[in-house]
């Protein structure tokens, strides 16, 4: 069978490695290989199954704690170790933000959450002490490290039989696609184009979020922690080496525009309000991205001819990936089956058109 996969990015490399395990796989990414562009390679990785919980349905919640399990499983496969972490997160709030952060544990759907005391919070973050006289601490919460997670994919991707075309923009036309002016015709593509499926998929959206990652070495917080803010709530994802993720916006934009002063001001000062370390911090990157959204922010899986399409994993493409990878692999074998009874049955048909056909022969 000939399979496409296209777009690199975070749901094209997971299934890419996946499939190339029992198929020959052509990978398409419109930039390089690096994928540095997609909404998977600035995000910040967390993984909150309860936190956003406010904000998700049932289905969300139950696909990203099915995801937990799945990820330790899939980093053990890769050529090298990447930073995954489950040891919960904290959110806190300033006195003035209290009512906030009560109102955030009522709409918590996942009950799996405890009230944390000024005692309880220093416990687990010693360098915020003092700061902080009520949280909430979620302990089956936690991160990886995407930008490694990346790299490792793509060394397996380069050491299995997929053959990569990079800087090639793809259009999906049935099972036909075209690449670079050629038709290649494929038995299945899976479309992981993020917001690049918006010509085929209408009710696509950009959602846009921004992001600063920076190296912080006065700065040892060990686990996520969310801060309660008026307009969105800010996160502190800690990765390796003293680097931290502090994000992220949410815009009803498709704006994919440099990261706006106000943005930069509100994230980098709700970081420093947690830990006055993020003063002396460098700013690596200030970035932008577009999370690729459907009406109700919900991800789906779907047939169209010989396309499966992944898409809409919004704000919750880590929490999420490792279940929609596995949705799509059922999909496809469910498929498969279908497509090889059809096929046996067809044959089968025209068998017994051909044998009546002989025994009409006979008697004439
Ligand atoms: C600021 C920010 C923070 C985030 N934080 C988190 C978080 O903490 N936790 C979490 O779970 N999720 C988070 N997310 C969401 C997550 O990043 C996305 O849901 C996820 O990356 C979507 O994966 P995807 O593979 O569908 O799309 P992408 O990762 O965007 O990949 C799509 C790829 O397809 C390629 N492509 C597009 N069109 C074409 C074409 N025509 N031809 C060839 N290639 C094409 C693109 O170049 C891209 O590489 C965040 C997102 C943003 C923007």
């Amino acid at each position: 069978m000939k399979l496409a996969v296209v777009g690199a990015g975070l749901l094209g490399k997971l299934l890419a490695v996946q499939l190339s395990r029992f198929h020959q796989v052509d990978l398409y990414e419109q930039t390089s290989l690096k994928a540095d562009k997609s909404a998977g390679y600035i995000a910040a990785a967390m993984l909150a199954p309860t936190a956003e919980s406010v904000i998700s349905s049932e289905l969300v919640v139950e696909l990203g704690c099915h995801s937990m399990t799945l990820w330790p499983e899939i980093l053990k496969k890769l050529p090298h170790a990447v930073f995954y972490q489950q040891t919960g997160s904290l959110i806190l709030a300033h006195n003035q933000d209290r009512g906030d952060l009560h109102s955030f544990s009522q709409r918590l759907k996942a009950k799996n959450f405890e009230f944390v005391t000024s005692r309880q919070i220093t416990d687990l973050e010693p360098e915020i002490a003092g700061r902080f006289h009520q949280g909430l601490y979620l302990p089956t919460e936690g991160q990886l490290d995407n930008r490694a997670l990346y790299i490792a994919l793509n060394q397996q991707i380069m050491a299995s039989q997929v053959e990569v075309f990079a800087n090639t923009h793809v259009e999906i036309d049935g099972n036909t696609l075209t690449a670079s002016g050629a038709k290649i015709d494929y038995d299945w593509i899976f479309d992981c184009r993020g917001i690049g499926a918006k010509p085929q998929i209408k009710s696509l959206r950009g959602v846009r979020g921004e992001v600063a990652r920076v190296y912080a070495p006065q700065v040892n917080l060990t686990r996520p922690v969310r801060l309660m803010h008026p307009r969105y709530p800010i996160y502190i994802a800690p990765k390796p080496n003293n680097q931290y993720v502090i994000g992220a916006t949410e815009i009803e934009s498709e704006s994919d525009k440099p990261v706006t002063v106000r943005s930069a001001l509100e994230l980098l000062s709700a970081a420093y309000s947690v830990h006055t370390g993020f003063a002396e911090a460098e700013i690596l990157e200030l970035e932008s991205g577009l999370r690729p959204s459907l009406p109700d922010n919900e991800p789906k899986v779907y047939l169209e001819g010989n396309t499966i399409r992944l898409n809409g994993l919004y704000r919750h493409g880590y929490l999420l990936a490792p279940a929609i990878v596995e949705q799509a692999l059922t999909l496809f074998n469910q498929a498969n089956q279908l497509s090889h009874s059809y096929f046996t049955h067809v044959v089968e048909l025209n068998r017994n058109v051909v044998k009546e056909l002989n025994v009409l022969e006979a008697i004439i």
